[in-house]
């Protein structure tokens, strides 16, 4: 058989479904956390089997990496039986991973694992021609995936009983009520979770949703804790032994005995009830105010496909070269990234580098958008256009969603809120790079506005002085009064925005110029951008008002 230089790809599936379904913070960390451990026991093989990683950016033994759930290499010398080995493999390498992270050896759970994923591979001889090589793999992989062969039933779907609680789809395995002492409790955790921790009163897991539960190494974060982090950060919990074992117990609502039997709480209420009184006074004293509100980035490169293509490149032969720089200004910025974000300010789920998902505290939210945006030019958009030309000097960008969410409000659907922000942030205009925040508010209210980076900076300034200086009824002023006018002139927003802050101000010696400074120059942006015909229709005053009352929305979390 022919040896030679060979391009191999290899991919885990399903991706998009795994990771959605998630109930819990931890459910979703987990998801992540096994499709990183997968690609990289893969790249491992193929590495040390003499091939180089092309993408994404792979360190062995680097634990603080999140990787995709597929990855091409490059081997020099191979043939094809070879590579069909190699394949088998790292199936059969990753397969056993998920068995031992299991820690019991339950044949059912077992069996919901082994049908769920599916892996495919592909490869190309090279023949000098890196870049046809490339989509020649690419084409090939999404032919295999085509072909899928559909197992009936096999992996536990059209199963007669009741049905998990996260995904729907599989019966349950693990539930509360399970007399499974093995199931019950974590073995590698030290800490020996309890199972009314892992799986609540009434919750019933398949075996997928069951390892991704117990698989996550950072188990106790959880949407409430995200959205407490500031307060949680600035408090000595240690006062607090009861409430510290799970965020939601910082709200008032949840120290009931309804919350306590349903998580399987079996201490005194009143004990606790107690704790929270001596919370609240030291939260009080210290200014700090409780919100019930995160926010989930995500964002994702924009024409990731045109640009890997190699067609933006003024020389396309350059594209192998493209490639691995590419790849390792993507992976320096997802470690950055992801050592970055912690505590308080949020933690990430995901940094592959082109793509991002974290939960981040409302207080850290522009700041973190904002780092997120200029590290991604420092680290790869500028590098980039100065290691290479790109046909009309194109630069990458990305576009992101954002959507501020309350922390009871299931995971799945403000997971597809998010994902819907990104889409709409990529429509919105033909060059992309834009952000769209979406506020899920309790009361139903899900208005969206979007905002272009260089805009961003202006969001905290508007803050800072609405939550200082300004009543916010101007703005229901300014939305009724220019509703019925569509796109005014903007001189005439900027006559009547004048009128309303004079009349908005708190007290005699606040000056208006900072704010209307501001606020002009978010809506001279708007004007400017004429905000094209996109599915939402938004006109620019609605766009510019829509801001404003996300503001208002985060200013009444904060004061
Ligand atoms: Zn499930």
């Amino acid at each position: 058989m022919k040896k030679s230089e060979k391009l191999f790809l290899f991919t885990i599936t399903p991706v998009q479904d795994f990771i959605s379904q998630s109930r819990k913070l931890r459910d979703l960390l987990g998801s992540s956390q096994i499709l990183t451990d997968l690609s990289a026991i893969g790249m491992k093989i193929c590495e040390d089997a003499g091939a180089q990683v092309v993408f994404p950016y792979f360190t062995q033994g680097d634990t603080n990496r999140s990787y995709p759930n597929r990855f091409m290499v490059k081997f020099a010398n191979v043939d094809k039986r070879r590579l069909e080995e190699l394949a088998k493999t790292i199936e059969n390498s990753m397969k056993n991973h998920l068995q031992e992270a299991v820690h019991i050896d339950h044949p059912q759970i077992l069996k919901h694992i082994e049908n769920y994923f599916t892996f495919y591979w592909a490869w190309c001889d090279m023949e000098n021609d890196y870049k046809r090589a490339f989509d020649t793999v690419e084409k090939r992989l999404a032919g295999a995936k085509n072909t899928r062969f559909f197992r009936q039933l096999g992996d536990g779907l059209g199963e007669v009983g009741r049905k998990c609680s996260v995904c729907g789809e599989r019966n349950v395995i693990v539930h509360n009520g399970l007399k499974l002492p093995d199931i019950q409790i974590r073995r590698d955790d030290p800490i020996r979770e309890k199972r009314t921790y892992i799986v609540q009163k009434g919750e019933g897991l398949c075996g997928v949703c069951y390892l991704k539960r117990i698989y996550g190494k950072k188990s106790f974060e959880s949407t409430a804790e995200i959205a407490m982090m500031h307060i949680l950060h600035r408090l000595d919990m240690e006062q607090f032994p009861h409430l510290k074992k799970d965020a939601q117990l910082l709200y008032e609502e949840n120290l009931t005995s309804e919350y306590f039997r349903k998580n399987g709480i079996d201490g005194d209420l009143k004990v606790y009830q107690k704790e929270f009184a001596n919370f609240e006074k030291v939260r009080k004293d210290l200014g700090l105010k409780s919100t019930s509100y995160y926010a989930v980035i995500m964002f994702d490169g924009d024409s990731m496909g045109e640009w890997l293509s190699g067609k933006k490149l003024k020389d396309p032969s350059q594209t192998e070269k493209f490639h691995r720089y590419l790849s390792q200004k993507l992976g320096e910025f997802a470690a950055y990234v992801k050592s970055e974000i912690g505590a308080p300010k949020g933690v990430t789920v995901y940094a592959g580098g082109e793509d991002f998902l974290g939960f981040v505290n409302l207080h850290a939210l522009f700041d973190v958008v904002q780092m997120l945006r200029s590290k991604w030019d420092e680290i790869v958009a500028d590098p980039l256009n100065s290691e290479f030309d790109f046909v009309e000097d194109e630069k990458m960008t990305f576009s992101a969603g954002v959507v501020l969410a309350h922390y009871k409000t299931p995971l799945g659907a403000v997971l597809r809120k998010a994902r819907e922000a990104e889409k709409a942030a990529k429509e919105y205009r033909a060059t992309k790079n834009m952000l769209c925040i979406t506020a899920m508010k309790r009361s139903g209210d899900r208005r969206s506005s979007f905002v272009d980076f260089s805009q961003l900076h202006l969001l905290p300034k508007i803050l800072q002085q609405l939550q200082e200086n300004f009543s916010d009824k101007f703005m229901n002023v300014l939305d009724e009064e220019f509703e019925v006018l569509g796109s005014p002139m903007e001189e005439m927003v900027q006559i009547e925005l004048k009128r309303l802050l004079k009349r908005a101000k708190l007290r005699d010696d606040v000056s208006i110029e900072p704010l209307y400074e501001a606020l002009s120059e978010l809506l001279s942006m708007d004007y400017l951008q004429k905000a094209p015909a996109n599915f939402y229709q938004q006109s620019v005053i609605a766009n510019f008002v829509n801001n404003l009352y996300l503001l208002r929305f985060i200013k009444r979390q904060f004061v």
